[in-house]
């Protein structure tokens, strides 16, 4: 009967453990799923998260169009600096002479003076509409919103900034997770002054 008790106890126990076991086994197979799908997700979805600030920002720029050239008469196609690839640079000097405005910096990098009397941008039209506007430099076409890893650089030079005329989409952008930071030096001058090539 002892033996009879004990085989029967003993295949209970080697049942508890065999179950024990198996469940080890899918708890340490779920973690290690977890473990691997974590990066991937998170990865997943800071893409996701730059993707959507993007297109935020894209909006930003674009509600600006009419203010640009009807109220603001293209104010940073006027003044201050451009910093250009030497591409970028053939493309918005059309020929132009702008010799004197035209500094090399460092990294292959060019930039160019537009606040110097009756010489604003080369590609700039009478009618303050950019003569390059689809092929435009790339500071062009971030203006004035720049990203810089998780913050949102803004220009203060932009009248639009300092009017607040950007907040709804800030204010998605903060929603989002990023900061908002607008310097009070202006950044094109300050990348000018600290790249030049002497
Ligand atoms: S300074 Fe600002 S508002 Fe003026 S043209 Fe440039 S982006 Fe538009
Ligand atoms: S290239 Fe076009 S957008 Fe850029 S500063 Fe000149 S006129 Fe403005």
């Amino acid at each position: 009967m002892r033996h009879i008790f004990i085989n029967s106890y003993q295949r209970v126990k080697n049942m508890d453990e065999s179950k024990t076991s198996q469940r080890k086994t899918r708890e340490r197979t779920i973690t290690e799923k977890i473990r691997e799908d974590k990066p991937y997700e998170k990865n997943r979805m800071s893409e996701k998260i730059l993707q959507e600030a993007e297109k935020i920002a894209d909006e930003a720029r674009n509600s600006l169009g009419k203010y640009c050239i009807e109220e603001c008469h293209a104010y940073c196609c006027r003044t201050g600096y451009l910093v250009l690839t030497e591409e970028e640079l053939k493309k918005v000097l059309q020929g132009k002479d702008y010799k004197s405005e035209t500094k090399k910096l460092k990294q292959g990098k060019y930039s160019l003076y537009i606040g110097g009397k009756d010489k604003p941008c080369p590609s700039l039209n009478r009618e303050f509409k950019c003569e390059c506007y689809k092929d435009r430099p790339q500071g062009c076409r971030e203006f004035p919103l720049f990203f810089k890893g998780n913050e949102i650089i803004l220009s203060n030079r932009c009248p639009a900034v300092r009017e607040g005329k950007l907040y709804p989409y800030l204010a998605r952008l903060h929603a989002l997770g990023y900061k908002i930071n607008r310097p009070s030096d202006d950044i094109l001058e300050t990348i000018y002054t600290s790249n030049i090539e002497f």
